[in-house]
């Protein structure tokens, strides 16, 4: 299936018989959709658990919560439900991802994440073998992380009320002093970095699903990023505007995100936008476009202009850096809009994910 940005339906296509472009309005049941990340989250969101719960450190729509103590300290804080499927996957396992996740909405806030709680649901005839590989690979990426998993919850359901195992995270973190790291933060003039290719995560996952339909050593890039965050926040803190990681959605999402948060257009060049050749041609086989596909081990950075060069070089230096790239920029123009440079020389509008793509990806 291709994945259409919406601006792109099938509206104006001449075709006969029934049409069903995506976004239905699915007011009154819970699709697939809601769980993409991409439109239908957003609107589902907005419309319910806003609705219930507004308050601004919530509706301020950041990856992390920003709370500040009676003591003047700043803390992050963030949850994340894991419900991938198949519970291994080259490069990862829903362990490491339920670590991994919730550690880099935690750092992308400019915070140093230090605890975390797991909720376990299982299903009735799970392997305990199974829960202690992921068990083992949770810890192995906490020790990597630097964070501790200080409280927990086990539930168990029913055979066929799960899918084997949900694992559900919370962090929290310290948010460094004189950092002011938000969505809403872009400023026209700054440079978009990412740090290194986009979709490994998607296709890995899907090739462990075996839907690729042809053989590949795609790995998932799942991975802590609170450390690249340290470096790259040396280089330059105070010139670090946005920090993000294109998750679900991928970096269209994401970047479609922030452009709307911070009122600022935002323009990529393709042809500067990293994707390994084994990602650019499972996506061309599939008819999937990277830029929407999943990454767990990639972070955003939207840099002022004059320190571009030194966070770069500092996200280079760093393990989970070592691809980064100059992929784009912010504009005044275009408020709330991403617009890319195509490798061809014409400009293309990027919309968020409309629809799903890849459930249970994460
Ligand atoms: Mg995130």
């Amino acid at each position: 299936m291709t994945m259409k940005p919406e601006n792109q339906s099938l509206q104006s296509v001449n075709i006969e018989g029934p049409v069903c472009p995506t976004p239905l309005p699915h007011n009154d049941r819970i699709v697939l959709g809601h769980g993409s990340g991409g439109r239908m989250s957003h609107d589902l969101i907005a419309r319910t658990f806003f609705a219930a719960f507004s308050n601004p450190a919530l509706t301020a729509r950041d990856d992390a919560a920003r709370l500040l103590t009676s003591s003047g300290e700043q803390l992050a804080i963030s949850t994340d439900s894991h419900v991938v499927s198949p519970l291994f996957f080259p490069g990862g396992d829903i362990g490491r991802l339920a670590v991994c996740g919730t550690v880099n909405d935690v750092a992308m806030l400019g915070a140093e994440p230090l605890w975390l709680t797991a909720g376990f649901i299982l299903e009735e005839g799970l392997e305990i073998e199974t829960l202690q590989r992921v068990v083992a690979s949770m810890q192995a990426a906490a020790q990597e992380a630097g964070v501790q998993i200080v409280a927990g919850d086990t539930k168990v359901v029913q055979k066929g009320k799960a899918d084997g195992l949900f694992i559900t995270t919370t962090g929290i973190g310290v948010i460094r002093p004189g950092v002011n790291i938000s969505g809403a933060g872009a400023r026209p003039g700054d440079v978009v970095i990412i740090s290194g290719p986009i979709g490994d995560h998607g296709i890995a996952v899907l090739q462990a699903r075996g839907e690729l339909g042809f053989d590949s050593d795609i790995c998932s890039d799942t991975a802590p990023l609170n450390g690249l965050v340290s470096a790259l926040l040396s280089a330059n803190a105070a010139a670090v505007h946005v920090l993000r990681d294109p998750t679900r959605g991928g970096l269209a999402t994401t970047l479609n995100e922030i452009a709307r948060q911070s009122q600022v257009g935002i323009l990529l060049e393709e042809d500067r936008i990293p994707v390994r050749p084994a990602v650019a041609a499972a996506c061309e086989m599939l008819g999937f476009d990277p830029l929407y596909v999943a990454n767990e081990g990639k972070l955003v950075a939207i840099v002022a202009p004059h320190a571009a060069q030194d966070v770069l070089d500092a996200m280079r230096s760093h393990a989970y850096g070592t691809e980064a790239a100059i992929i784009g920029r912010v504009e005044a123009g275009a408020p709330g809009q991403v617009l890319m440079k195509t490798a061809i020389g014409g400009t293309r509008v990027v919309d968020m994910l409309a629809g799903e793509m890849l459930p249970r990806i994460c």
